[in-house]
């Protein structure tokens, strides 16, 4: 009954769409008005600091890296405007200029099951979108990167990760993909439900799969063997409640000269990883703090709450999906045209495509909830850090942390809020020298 309503004209269903399509161009043009604005503030703040070192870091980082932190910034932000102009042009032809509405006319000529048809149109989405992202990732290697003596990876290497993360993608977001459409299609009007369990129980899997064999298609990691530190770690982690079976050096100097450490996974999966890069530059006393962090995040249970708060708005926004995929507005509105409207509201993925195109433009606002959310677990990992190390070496590693990755030391502050996962180099360092200052080191809590 739907498919005959869409056919015929009906003038208050076409003022919704009108509407609609007015409400997501101006939520486009704001967030490129927003991002492009930030942008500019940053590469202005960055650049206006670039003669002077912080007097916190004067001792202990030099005018000449300095100035290669502000112009690496600043070359990496000229990528990143450009980028999100062509990212919105692209948005805007896939949608209000008929990009998405072609594909699935062509879609729907091909002899397959109307499941595959939508795969299809995943598939076609997904070859033009990675065609237009390619070549900003090839820039970033080897323009950007290369320049500042960063890049390690031979086109080879490259090409050769850009073939793996394709075989990543069919292999695992296939069989996703597949089951979430089947599930559109036949679990009634609470598929979303099911949906939203599928995706939940995928997450769960990518976080036992990442560390276990995912990250290992694309570097080496051997475990922390002997070093100067060993005695100091082990010490740590019995403490902490760790294995020190979890705790790895992986080779990343085999794509960049930047260094890292992180904490990832869960149950036996759990891991905790030191690029080589990094591990070769601490002092045994920095390794412990650095390690002291990670192992916050680890007895903080961070990547739970991460999870937890994931289950929540991924459910949310799945029941959203599940009301706007009823409406024909949705559709006309985001450029599907009035003869595709009955056959596109018949495809789930067409729903599900242009929900996932278009549904970035209204939550951009509240990406610096979650980069918030995201500094108050780096806070916390950095006090638990200061109570199990010394507060002094973890100040001393993020130091050589920053000036090996040319990361700024002088954000502009609203681009920081907005978008960063780690506070600022200044306010992190004070918060760390607070800590310290405030209190002797505490003995660890069982
Ligand atoms: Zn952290």
């Amino acid at each position: 009954m739907r498919g005959r309503d869409c056919r015929t004209p009906d003038p208050a269903r076409s003022v919704t769409a009108s509407a609609f399509t007015a409400l997501f161009a101006v939520a486009l043009c704001a967030s490129i008005g927003v991002r492009l604005w930030l942008a500019r503030r940053q590469i202005a703040h960055v650049a206006a600091h670039r003669e002077t070192v912080p007097a916190a870091f004067a001792a202990r980082i030099g005018i000449s890296a300095h100035r290669k932190a502000a112009d690496y910034t600043v070359a990496k932000q000229r990528l990143s405007m450009l980028h999100v102009l062509v990212d919105a042009l692209l948005l805007l032809a896939m949608t209000l200029g008929g990009g998405l509405a072609a594909i699935v006319a062509w879609t729907e000529g091909i002899g397959v099951s109307p499941l595959w048809r939508d795969v299809l149109l995943f598939a076609a989405a997904g070859v033009i979108y990675g065609a237009v992202n390619l070549p900003f990732s090839w820039w970033h290697t080897f323009r950007i990167e290369e320049r500042f003596g960063f890049n390690r990876m031979t086109l080879g290497l490259w090409l050769g990760d850009l073939a793996k993360g394709i075989a990543i993608a069919v292999v695992l977001g296939l069989p996703l993909l597949v089951l979430v459409l089947w599930l559109m299609r036949v679990a009634g009007t609470l598929w979303w439900l099911w949906a939203w369990g599928a995706w939940m129980a995928f997450q769960l899997l990518i976080l036992v799969l990442y560390p276990t064999l995912i990250a290992p298609l694309f570097n080496k990691f051997t475990p922390m063997g002997e070093n100067p530190a060993r005695a100091r770690v082990e010490d740590l982690l019995a403490r902490c409640g760790f294995r020190s079976a979890g705790l790895y050096v992986m080779d990343g100097s085999k794509r960049s000269g930047h260094g890292n450490a992180y904490f990832t996974g869960f149950g036996k999966a759990k891991r905790i990883v030191f690029f080589d890069t990094l591990l070769e530059r601490l002092a045994p006393e920095e390794i412990e703090a650095v390690l002291a962090h990670e192992l916050g995040h680890f007895k903080l249970k961070h990547v739970a709450k991460r999870i937890a708060w994931s289950a929540a708005l991924s459910l949310a926004v799945l029941a959203l999906l599940a009301f706007l995929a009823r409406e024909p507005w949705f559709y006309a509105g985001l450029g599907i045209p009035q003869p595709l409207l009955a056959v596109a509201m018949d495809r789930p993925g067409v729903a599900l495509e242009l929900f996932l195109l278009a549904f970035p433009v209204f939550t951009f606002v509240l990406e610096p909830l979650s980069a918030q959310y995201s500094r108050r677990h780096e806070f916390e990992a950095d006090a638990f850090a200061t109570r199990h190390a010394s507060p002094a070496a973890l100040t001393l590693a993020l130091v050589k942390l920053y000036e090996d990755n040319a990361a700024t030391l002088t954000p502009d502050p609203l681009h920081s809020a907005f978008y960063d996962s780690h506070p600022p180099a200044a306010i992190r360092i004070a918060h760390i020298e607070a800590l310290a200052g405030g209190a002797p080191p505490m003995a660890m809590a069982a």
